[in-house]
């Protein structure tokens, strides 16, 4: 079976999914567009050939008897209405990241795919789909660093654009440490803390850059998080957890090493495409494959992009009130318990 898929978005990240779901991936087929921007969906259209109906709105692309599933990739103000229609329609959806730009807003979408009765929906959390971030899973579960105690995780880019505020740093940026990382340990967070180090002079006026945030989970493990996008030098994520019996560090992106000018040294990425790129491939394939073959995505759920906008709702408080501030997250409904099982 192939799954037929309509794209609402055709911007950036919405044309390399088509694009890798076109001519990468298997079992899905293109057979819809929609954007605000009649142009970019025109354009995206003609320049993957694809025989796509275009339609005027997200109403009308999920009314198409022909779309089976919806991928959102609009900008996160346009998500909800859109996924909460797709849920009506009985569509599955892969959502990108934010679900909803509010967790009112998530738990909509949360309590409307309850109602529904099955799960429909997927998160574009892709770092879960990580061949670095699923091995340093498995070295835990493995019980091979004994108990967690500690995380360091940094998350650099070389620069931002003018327009990216503070807030930005949780909402665009920790938001992919925000759930990698209580998945990566199977514990939930409940507070957070913001210290602001002294400002780069790269940062510009509006933007408060590096920032560290220290959260605290249920079993008190303490992550410390720095969020760094002026760094100048390159893309770089890192990921170090300490257990009782060892460490254990998330691998560096591949690179040949060169031995050159009595120098060894190797490339850094500069551009945060690159470095998930097969994770986004694993991901939507996965999305395929598990709807067509089981019947519902198996994917990070509604419910986990929920959880994210709690939790990134009391890091930009703890932002602006410099205090330990908590983070409540409820129990997760029988519906999604071990509904977000990966098994890529
Ligand atoms: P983008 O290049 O601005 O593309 C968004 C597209 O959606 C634009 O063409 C925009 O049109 C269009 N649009 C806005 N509202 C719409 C609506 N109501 N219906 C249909 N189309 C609409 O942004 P992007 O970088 O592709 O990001 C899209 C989403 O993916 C964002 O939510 C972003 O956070 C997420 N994302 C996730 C990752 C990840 O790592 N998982 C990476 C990148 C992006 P206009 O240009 O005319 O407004």
């Amino acid at each position: 079976m192939v799954l037929r898929i309509g794209v609402v978005g055709t911007g950036a990240i919405g044309r390399e999914h088509i694009n890798r779901i076109t001519n990468k991936l298997s079992g899905g087929k293109i057979v819809a567009v929609t954007d605000v921007n009649k142009v970019a969906a025109k354009q995206t259209v003609e320049q993957y050939q694809l025989d796509a109906a275009i339609y005027p709105d997200d109403t009308a692309l999920i009314a198409d008897p022909n779309v089976d599933a919806v991928v959102v990739t609009s900008w996160g103000p346009a998500h909800e209405s859109t996924v909460l229609a797709a849920i009506k329609a009985g569509k599955f959806v892969f959502c990108e990241k934010p679900l909803a730009t509010t967790a009112e807003g998530c738990k909509r979408i949360v309590e409307a795919e309850m109602k529904h009765g099955k799960k429909l929906v997927q998160v574009g959390f892709m770092r879960r789909y990580d061949s670095g971030y699923i091995q340093l899973k498995k070295t835990i579960e493995n019980n091979e660093i004994g108990e967690p105690l500690m995380i360091r995780a940094a998350h650099r880019n070389p620069t931002v654009n003018e327009n990216y505020t503070t807030d930005m740093a949780v909402t665009d940026t920790l938001i992919h440490e925000i759930d990698v990382l209580h998945w990566l340990v199977d514990d939930d967070y409940n507070s957070v803390q913001v210290l602001f180090p002294r400002k780069t002079k790269y940062a510009h006026s509006n933007l408060q850059d590096p920032q560290l945030f220290t959260i605290e989970t249920n079993k008190g493990i303490v992550m410390n998080v720095e969020v760094f996008v002026n760094c100048k030098y390159g893309y770089d994520i890192q990921c170090e957890v300490a257990g009782e019996e060892g460490i254990a560090k998330l691998p560096e992106f591949p690179s040949v090493v060169v031995r050159k000018d009595e120098k060894l040294s190797t490339g850094i990425l500069n551009d945060w495409k690159y470095r998930f790129m097969e994770a986004y491939n694993v991901e939507i394939q996965d999305f395929i494959d598990s709807v067509t073959k089981n019947g519902e995505p198996q994917g990070p759920t509604a419910w986990d992009g929920y959880i994210a906008a709690v939790t990134s709702d009391a890091c930009v408080k703890a932002q602006v009130s410099g205090e330990k501030e908590t983070i409540a997250l409820p129990e997760a409904p029988e519906f999604y318990r071990n509904r977000a099982k990966l098994s890529v």
